[in-house]
């Protein structure tokens, strides 16, 4: 159970003044369901500005706080802006302009002979200066000069920066102090403000020292819940495994295996013949032929008399994998079920009977393989096809329960840097999958300006004409939801105008029946193009998809890119995909999508991309979605990990049991960062 001190930052959010049902969703968009949201929903970038009397001593481009006495309203002809010409203190005129505005609530803001206080950027308009749509405009000198350095907040559809600004101070104001988490030799020398100083400093402006103690503290959370699996894991026992190989033998395989293959089911046959359960992370690049090395685990299982699960992260995925597996394995007289939540009656209670009594050697599915219900008669093997970023570490919760810990292999295609398998799944096991299967189409991989939009579509109409598919891929990021959504939604009105109903649409706001429904209608292939946001990463095997549209590639994250890629060149046919981007690009954004056109090593393209963008784009790192951290930028994770993850070990040495004062604090920092199940490995010993 949560301590009570924490209780006032997880209340719900509409417990802040102004929160009605209107609010509600907006804000559940963004995340910001609790007190602790709002508080961690740290400012994308602020916008500072300088207090001037004259106007003559501010250049254009500059942002302002600035005196002004309206003299005269000046409305332009038809559709043009409302301007409101004022003078500063010396007499220089500024027109204050608005675009598409209720003129009559201008002419109140701004009355004729009064001086207000407007903060702003400073343009120009042929030889006038003018100001377009003040940030604000106040009677009041104090309530504008507050403003030289403000924050702006990601927002979506339905809230404005005044909203969010007024939210987290009243959020804020609720914030408990919290005892020091951190090594207090580590503390000192970063010259880190306490906890709660920093989340207010890190509202208020740029302070790199707040944010990074904010940052270390959701990756120490992070470290400490990951080891606290592993130590918690290595405290249990598991069944050792070992099999003959007569199911292994009788698999049917169309092909030889890699050496990387061979290699890393050697590796967990080694793990499995353990009676400590196997914590292993199988980490290869989409295509690199993860499905045979699980279920030739999953067979070494059955062969030692035991039970296999294979939990994939989506219904669909769960289908694919049971009937590929199933194929494979179609010779070795091994049953093999599905399980997903969609399963009901006869069905159902079959498959539960058959686990109960262990005539099921083998069953895939979603995490209703763990609910209650689901009895094994003597499960010793989990594989978790992990193709999200993030919860790897709930989800090997699910797995210790039980007198017997199951073995687990975590699977991943997410190709990310030496660092960042560190931050992500602490110290498991590692077996790499680095050689692909031979014989792979190389796709081909191009940078297409976004001014030769028309010709890209006509480019599709016919590839689908055909007979083959297609995906559009929009961006989407949570700083830019709504927008991103419309565009997305926008794009495929014009996708459809053109090519019919063979086109749908997925994207992450759909209901879940929705979604299933349009990937299910592209898998059979009854739909040809799909446009999509990110979700079609942890999508579907189509080999008939050879041609993949990614628009505004630019903002993707590289990694992202990759694995998006990898849903094409799954088939016999050459593959293409089309990176478009817009027309000014910096030059690293220049050089990573050069990278793509280079190469299709993930490993490759993950440790460079982190080189490239070097110290540089700090913001961007954290809105391409790179990594499963909501604080942390990249660079700061780089920066940072190897002291928390010291720090972590030197804790959970000295205090496993985080019983001692700072045990205590860092149970605190678990549960703040919501690793509640680190907390609760802790009481199952
Ligand atoms: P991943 O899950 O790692 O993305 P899959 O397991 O789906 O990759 O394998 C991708 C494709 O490669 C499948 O069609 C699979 O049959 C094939 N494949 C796997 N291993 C080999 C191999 N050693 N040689 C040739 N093809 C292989
Ligand atoms: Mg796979």
């Amino acid at each position: 159970m949560r301590p009570d001190r924490l209780n006032p930052l997880f209340v719900s959010a509409d417990s802040l003044k102004g929160v009605g049902p209107q609010l509600a969703r907006p804000l559940e968009r963004l995340g910001l369901t609790r007190v602790r949201d709002f508080a961690y929903h740290l400012p994308d970038r602020f916008v500072e500005r300088r207090a001037v009397t004259d106007l003559d001593a501010a250049s254009v481009g500059e942002n302002i706080v600035v005196a002004l006495t309206p003299v005269e309203y000046r409305a332009s002809a038809g559709r043009g802006p409302f301007r409101v010409l004022a003078a500063d203190a010396p007499g220089n005129i500024c027109a204050i302009t608005y675009f598409g505005r209720n003129t009559a609530w201008a002419k109140k803001q701004l009355p004729l002979g009064e001086k207000r206080w407007i903060a702003g950027r400073l343009d120009q308009f042929g030889q006038m200066l003018q100001i377009v749509h003040p940030d604000h405009v106040s009677e009041e000198g104090a309530a504008a000069l507050g403003q030289l350095c403000e924050p702006v907040y990601s927002l979506s559809e339905g809230l404005t920066q005044g909203r969010v600004v007024a939210l987290v101070q009243q959020a804020l104001t609720g914030v408990p102090e919290l005892p020091e988490w951190i090594e207090p030799g580590l503390f000192d020398r970063m010259q880190w403000p306490a906890w709660r100083g920093a989340l207010e400093l890190a509202h208020k402006g740029e302070h790199a020292s707040a944010r990074d103690r904010l940052a270390y503290d959701e990756l120490l959370a992070n470290s400490l819940a990951l080891m606290l699996v592993k130590s918690a894991n290595r405290a249990r026992s598991g069944t050792p495994l070992s099999g003959d190989g007569n199911l292994r033998a009788r698999v049917n395989l169309p092909f030889a295996l890699t050496g990387a293959q061979t290699r890393s089911i050697g590796e967990i046959e080694g793990d499995l013949a353990q009676a400590t359960p196997m914590l292993r992370l199988l980490q290869g690049d989409v295509g690199s032929g993860k499905t045979v090395v699980a279920l030739e685990a999953m067979l070494i299982a059955v062969e030692a008399g035991a039970q296999a699960a294979l939990l994939a992260p989506t219904e669909i995925l769960a289908r694919q994998h049971f009937e590929t597996i199933s194929r494979m394995a179609a010779g070795t007289g091994v049953e093999i079920a599905l399980l997903t939540g969609r399963d009901k009656g006869k069905a159902r209670e079959a498959t539960l009977m058959g686990l109960h009594d262990g005539s099921i050697g083998i069953v895939v599915g979603t995490h209703a393989i763990f609910q209650d219900a689901v009895q094994y008669r003597n499960l010793a093997l989990v594989v978790i096809d992990e193709q999200h970023r993030f919860g790897v570490g709930q989800r090997l919760m699910l797995a210790q329960k039980g007198k017997r810990t199951p073995h687990c292999l975590a699977m991943t295609a997410t190709p990310i840097p030496r660092t960042l398998t560190l931050a992500q799944y602490g110290e498991m096991e590692v077996s790499k999958l680095d050689e692909m299967p031979p014989g792979r189409q190389p796709i081909d991989t191009r940078v297409v300006a976004v001014e030769r939009l028309f010709d890209v579509v006509d480019a599709i109409g016919r590839h689908i004409a055909g007979g083959q598919q297609a995906y559009w891929v929009c961006p989407m990021v949570r700083e830019l939801e709504s927008e991103d959504l419309a565009a997305a939604e926008a794009r495929f009105a014009e996708l459809k105008a053109r090519f019919g109903d063979t086109v749908v649409l997925v994207h992450g706001q759909l209901r879940p029946e929705a979604k299933d429904a349009a990937m299910e209608r592209f898998a059979s292939g009854e739909a040809k193009l799909l446009v999509a946001t990110t979700v079609i990463e942890v999508g579907v095997d189509v080999p008939n998809a050879t041609l993949m549209v990614i628009e505004q590639a630019e903002r993707f994250g590289l990694a992202q890119l990759h694995q998006l890629r990898g849903r094409v060149g799954r088939g016999e046919g050459k593959s293409t995909c089309l990176l478009l981007r817009s027309d000014a690009l910096s030059e690293t954004a220049r050089r990573r999508l050069a990278l793509m056109r280079e190469t299709q090593d993930g490993f490759r393209i993950a440790e460079e991309d982190l080189e490239l963008r070097g110290g540089g784009e700090l913001l961007g790192t954290r809105q391409s979605g790179d990594t499963a951290f909501r604080v942390a930028s990249l660079e700061q994770i780089q920066k940072l990990l190897p002291l928390a993850h010291d720090d972590a070990r030197l804790l959970i040495d000295r205090d496993g049991g985080l019983t001692g004062a700072r045990g205590e604090a860092a149970r605190l920092l678990l549960y703040l960062f919501e690793k509640d199940w680190g907390v609760q490995l802790l009481r199952g010993g």
